[in-house]
């Protein structure tokens, strides 16, 4: 069994060329995942590293924000919320809009996932352009919640996501530039 210090995260990423489309190339954290020990000691070094923060609930964008966020969630103690995509929530929900390359798609919160004052981190398994991340922001804080870091396993450095969380505290567990 191999200490978290002993993982090279990176050797558990699959990239695959050309997926969804021609010129991107696809990190798949599905083989980082089907691995227990690996899937742990990640989420661990992202507890470590977000521990000081004082978060009181985090908040996940569907699908792979939930596996990010979801046990990171349990690890510190603390509760979860889930960003839907719209019509998904079964409750009172708020909604944010947001540009795709083709279009424009919807999140959604249910209007009591975040009590005003709450100091909210948002998890994802990616930091790419950071429309999704900024979305995210915008939800958490119609609803009053501060705010207080971003976590991902992976961040795209050449895709500048970053600059969409000014004064945020971001934590990337890898970095592909
Ligand atoms: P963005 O809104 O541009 O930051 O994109 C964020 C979402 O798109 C992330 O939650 C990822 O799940 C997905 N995504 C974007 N680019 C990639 C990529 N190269 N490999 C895997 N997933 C990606």
């Amino acid at each position: 069994k191999l200490s978290n210090a002993q993982y090279n995260f990176k050797d558990y990423i699959r990239v695959i060329p050309d997926f969804p489309q021609p010129g991107i190339r696809f990190k798949d954290i599905t083989t980082l995942l089907k691995d227990g020990g690996a899937y742990r000691a990640a989420i661990e070094e992202i507890r470590a590293a977000v521990e000081k923060l004082n978060i009181d609930v985090i908040a996940g964008p569907e699908a792979r924000g939930f596996v990010v966020g979801a046990p990171l969630a349990t690890a510190l103690g603390v509760g979860f919320a889930p960003i839907r995509k719209s019509g998904k929530l079964p409750g009172e929900t708020i909604t944010a809009s947001y540009d795709l390359e083709y279009g424009k798609d919807q999140l959604a919160m249910h209007k009591d996932a975040i009590e005003p004052g709450q100091r909210v981190l948002i998890a994802d398994d990616l930091l790419a352009t950071g429309g999704t991340i900024a979305t995210s922001i915008n939800l958490v804080r119609q609803l009053g919640g501060e705010i207080v870091g971003a976590a991902f396993l992976i961040e795209l450095g050449y895709l500048n996501g970053r600059e969409k969380l000014e004064g945020i505290d971001v934590f990337s567990l890898m970095t592909y530039n």
